[in-house]
C-alpha cells in the first residue's frame, strides 16, 4: 500500500508506478510516474513484459479523435498487454502469482446489460478502456495504460495466454488480434470465400494470418509495393498495388467480404465495387474524417458497409487459444520504451513490420539508472487526501 486518497467519501489505496505519458496533443511521450490502485478483491496486479503499439494509440495522444472521444492529459497510452502476475485479490479464482495474463481495450463494464451477458462487453455503453476512460475505481480522471511497469484490473477483464506463444508477438493479439478475428469470424469467412484484407500493418497483417487459417483465399491491397513480399510470405494468396487501377480492375465484382484496416483517408468506393452481390465490407480502420459513400457502389450489388469493434472478452480468449492452436503471433519489432516517439513516426509513414511490441525491461532500466542518480526515496508514500 502507497498513498491513499479520499474522494467521494471512498478511500483509494494506491502505490505508484512508471509510465510513458503525453501532456498535450504535440507534446512528445515522456517518461512519468502514475497513480495504480492497490489490488482490491477482485484485482489482479501485473508485471507489464510487452504492450503493443496500436494505430489507436498514435490516434489519441494527438486528439485526433476530439470529436467521438477528446483525450484528456496526460494521457498512458496502450492496450495490447502481457505481463506477469504479482498480486491477486482473496476473491480472484483465475490467476496467481506468477502466471503469465493480458489486457486489451477493456478494463471494465457494467456486467449487466443485455451486451454484457451477451459477452459482447467491447459494446457496452458503460465500458471503460485501457486508458482515456472516467477511471471508475477512482485512482486517477481516466485509466492509464500499458505504456507502463505495471496494472491492476478486475480478473474478469483479464485473459490467459496460451504458454507456446511468444509473449513479445502475442502482445499485439489483444488488440490487432481480436479487432481482426471478430468481424472474420462474424462474417463468416472460411474455406472457399474470397476474402480482401485492405493495409498492411498493424492490423492488417493479423487479418491476413488469421483468414488464412480460416481457409480463405486472401487477397491483400496495399500501397507499399515493398510489402509485397511479406503479404505472400504472411498468408496472401495475391497482393494488389492499390494505387495500380488496372490490378484493382481485374477483381471487379469478386469478393465476399473485405476488411479495411487502413488509419488515414482513402477513397472506399474503390473497395465497394470489388465486392460481389451481397458482399460486405467491414471498417475496423478508424480515420479521424468521415469517409464517403457512394450510395451507387452499393446498389449495384446489395452491397453492405459495417463496422467492427474489438472483441468482447469469450471471444478475445477464443482468439488467444485459436492462435496458441495454430501457432500465431503478431510479427513484431521489439523496441525500448524510449524509442516509441520514433516508432510513432514510423506509424505514420506504414514503416512497421509488423507491430512495434516494447520491451518493457527497457522502463525498468530507466528506472533504476535513474534511481541511482537521486538521493533515496522511501518506498512507502506518506498518506495525501485529494
Ligand atoms: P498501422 O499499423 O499504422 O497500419 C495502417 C496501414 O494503413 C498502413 O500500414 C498502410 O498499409 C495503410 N495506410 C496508411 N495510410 C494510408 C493512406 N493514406 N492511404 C491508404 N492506406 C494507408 O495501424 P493499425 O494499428 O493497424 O490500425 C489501423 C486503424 O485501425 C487505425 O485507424 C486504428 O485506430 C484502427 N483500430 C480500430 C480498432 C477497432 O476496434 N475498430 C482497433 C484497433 C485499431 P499499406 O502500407 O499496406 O498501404
Ligand atoms: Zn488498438
Amino acid at each position: 500500500m502507497g498513498i491513499y486518497k479520499v474522494r467521494n467519501k471512498e478511500h483509494v489505496f494506491m502505490y505508484k508506478t512508471k509510465a510513458y505519458s503525453a501532456g498535450s496533443a504535440t507534446a512528445r511521450l515522456a517518461s512519468t510516474t502514475i497513480p495504480r490502485r492497490d489490488p482490491t478483491t477482485r484485482d489482479v496486479q501485473i508485471e507489464i513484459l510487452f504492450c503493443g503499439i496500436c494505430h489507436s494509440d498514435l490516434h489519441s495522444v494527438r486528439n485526433e479523435w476530439s470529436s467521438v472521444m477528446p483525450t484528456v492529459y496526460p494521457i498512458v497510452p496502450g492496450h495490447e498487454i502481457v505481463g506477469r502476475v504479482t498480486k491477486v485479490g482473496s476473491a480472484v479464482t483465475k490467476f496467481k502469482a506468477g502466471d503469465i495474463a493480458a489486457v486489451g481495450c477493456l478494463v471494465d463494464s457494467d456486467q449487466t446489460c443485455p451486451k454484457c451477458q451477451a459477452g459482447l462487453e467491447n459494446f457496452c455503453p458503460n465500458l471503460t478502456l485501457t486508458f482515456n476512460s472516467p477511471d471508475r475505481h477512482k485512482t486517477a480522471p481516466v485509466t492509464y495504460g500499458g505504456y507502463s511497469d505495471s496494472i491492476v484490473v478486475d480478473e474478469r477483464f483479464v485473459l490467459r495466454v496460451p504458454s507456446n506463444l511468444d509473449l513479445a508477438g502475442a502482445a499485439p493479439l489483444l488488440c490487432a488480434g481480436i479487432t481482426t478475428y471478430s468481424p472474420l469470424r462474424y462474417h463468416g469467412v472460411t474455406k472457399g470465400k474470397k476474402v480482401g484484407v485492405v493495409g498492411l500493418g498493424g492490423l492488417g497483417h493479423m487479418a491476413v494470418k488469421l483468414a488464412h487459417a480460416f481457409g480463405a483465399y486472401v487477397v491483400v491491397f496495399t500501397t507499399s509495393p515493398n510489402k509485397k513480399e511479406d503479404a505472400l510470405r504472411l498468408g496472401a494468396d495475391e497482393v494488389v498495388v492499390s494505387r495500380n487501377a488496372n490490378e484493382m480492375q481485374k477483381h471487379t465484382g469478386s469478393f465476399d467480404f473485405i476488411l479495411d484496416a487502413v488509419s488515414a483517408e482513402h477513397d472506399i468506393n474503390a473497395y465497394i465495387n470489388l465486392l460481389g452481390l451481397d458482399g460486405n465490407l467491414t471498417l475496423v480502420g478508424a480515420p479521424p474524417k468521415p469517409l464517403a459513400v457512394s450510395s451507387f457502389a452499393l446498389i449495384f450489388g446489395r452491397r453492405s458497409v459495417s463496422g467492427s469493434n474489438i472483441g468482447g472478452l469469450p471471444e478475445t480468449q477464443e482468439m488467444l487459444d485459436f492462435c496458441g492452436q495454430h501457432n500465431i503471433t503478431a510479427d513484431v519489432e521489439v523496441i525500448a520504451m524510449q524509442q516509441v516517439n520514433e516508432a510513432y513516426e514510423r506509424l505514420l509513414r506504414s514503416d512497421v513490420k509488423y507491430r512495434f511490441s516494447i520491451d518493457m525491461a527497457s522502463l525498468k532500466s530507466e528506472q533504476a539508472s535513474e534511481a541511482s542518480a537521486r538521493t533515496p526515496q522511501p518506498r512507502v508514500f506518506q498518506p495525501a487526501i485529494g
